[in-house]
């Protein structure tokens, strides 16, 4: 298995089906939502600078987060390849990212694009709960994903709680900001005959999705 980048509109369930893969072709799930939040929680300087920008929907600088993904995927756990959760998020990363790659002398990432309308994205958000701990994902509508106690990780018993950025208005200008920026992501990736595409109906559970994944990377090895 080579590296992967997968692209998706805010509560897709990107995260979710990043955790499959990456336990199914046995690669590191990389999130940038995740390196970004940990920095928030550790109170570093970049946590504090970056802390009211996630709060407010909007986009991370490139650059911080260029060097955040470089660091990372330089760990020797990547050297059979990872997944990218979030990152490149515009053509400007993609450009960066591309010219990274080269430099560290990698091959090119297949990338995942999973489709899902706006409307049914936000119903999804309204019950989605993650573990102040350990950052696990649950959501209460979602059979495969509910905790088993209420309110408490399943992996690490910590206190589950919604995500500060999962309420219709900032998810509304995070939908807007992915619409603006990622959407040209996905035109580029296409221009380069690089992008496969995934389309989750509203009916589609965790699942489903998964073996459509599955078969576009297992049909185009
Ligand atoms: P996520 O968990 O992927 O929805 O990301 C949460 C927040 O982290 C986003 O709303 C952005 O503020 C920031 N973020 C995550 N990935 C990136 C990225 N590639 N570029 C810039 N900001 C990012």
């Amino acid at each position: 298995m080579t590296s992967i980048v997968l692209i998706a509109p805010p509560a897709a369930g990107k995260g979710t089906q990043a955790k499959k893969i990456s336990i199914h072709y046995n690669i590191p799930h990389i999130s940038t939502g995740d390196l970004l939040r940990n920095e928030e929680m550790s109170r570093t300087p970049l946590g504090l600078q970056i802390s009211e920008i996630m709060q407010r929907g909007d986009l991370v600088d490139d650059e911080i987060i260029t060097k955040l993904i470089e660091q990372r995927i330089n760990y020797d756990d990547c050297k059979e390849g990872y997944i990218l959760d979030g990152y490149p998020r515009t053509i400007q990363q993609a450009i960066a990212y591309d010219i990274m790659l080269e430099k560290l002398n990698k091959k090119s990432s297949r990338v995942l694009f999973l489709d899902i309308a706006e409307e049914t994205a936000l119903s999804r958000i309204s019950s989605r709960l993650v573990c102040s701990n350990c950052g696990s994902s649950y959501n209460t509508k979602v059979e495969e994903l509910t905790p088993k106690n209420n309110n408490m990780c399943d992996k690490c018993q910590g206190v589950l709680h919604v995500r500060a950025d999962d309420n219709e208005e900032t998810f509304r200008k995070r939908f807007a900001t992915y619409k603006k920026e990622t959407s040209k992501l996905i035109d580029y990736y296409k221009n380069k005959n690089m992008l496969y595409e995934i389309k989750i109906n509203e009916t589609d559970n965790v699942e489903d999705t998964f073996n459509k994944i599955k078969k576009a990377l297992d049909n185009n090895g």
